[in-house]
């Protein structure tokens, strides 16, 4: 079944911003780095493909001819699916991994990626290569080898796990998030939406 488009939102407030969290059939997020989340579109096309229950709405409807419904702010999946248990290597879970901190001097801005074997002497774009660094250390490194310039970062990269990143990211939370999510999302640091 395909469902047809495109439906209107109410105005007032822009659909575009009005994102579900996608949790699994455990009622844990999909996944937290980068958090689960749907466009309404999809939110919508997953009800009506019934792959997913409505946990919660927004205060904004949706509307086509002959039918309206409010936008889901959190659905989950009807059948679990395993979790991916590597977290991805992107440039958000480097920072994360590195809490956002240069690996060199511990400057917060500016930040950047070093690698710290450079790739002009053949080091790679992994876990255990990339640091977070600030442009000025970065540029200061350039294509020196760590130990000739002396510049060690503060812990050795490597993959970290899932949980490490859970760990970090109580820290950092992403800039959105519904009052309805909070229930769903273990960040326990002060919030507001
Ligand atoms: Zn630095």
């Amino acid at each position: 079944m395909r469902v047809r488009t495109p439906f209107r939102a109410n105005p007032g407030r822009s659909p575009e911003s009005c994102p579900a969290l996608v949790l699994n059939a455990d009622f844990k997020p999909l996944s937290y780095y980068p958090l689960s989340l749907w466009s309404w579109q999809d939110a919508i096309r997953a009800v009506f493909l019934d792959r997913v229950n409505i946990i919660s709405t927004y205060d904004v409807v949706a509307r086509s001819p002959g039918f309206e419904m409010q936008l889901p702010s959190v659905v989950s999946l009807k059948t679990y699916v395993r979790p991916c248990r590597e977290p991805a290597f992107t440039r958000f879970n480097v920072f994360l991994r590195d809490r956002f901190t240069c690996q060199y001097c511990g400057a917060r801005s500016d930040l950047t990626f070093d690698h710290l074997i450079p790739r002009s002497r053949g080091g790679q774009t992994t876990w255990d290569n990339v640091v977070t660094a600030c442009a000025p250390c970065n540029l200061r490194k350039a294509d020196h080898m760590p130990r000739d310039i002396g510049m060690i970062p503060a812990r050795a990269p490597k993959r970290p796990g899932v949980f490490d990143l859970h760990e970090a990211g109580r820290n950092f939370p992403p800039n959105y998030l519904h009052e309805s999510w909070l229930d769903y999302l273990y960040w326990d640091t002060e919030l507001e939406p």
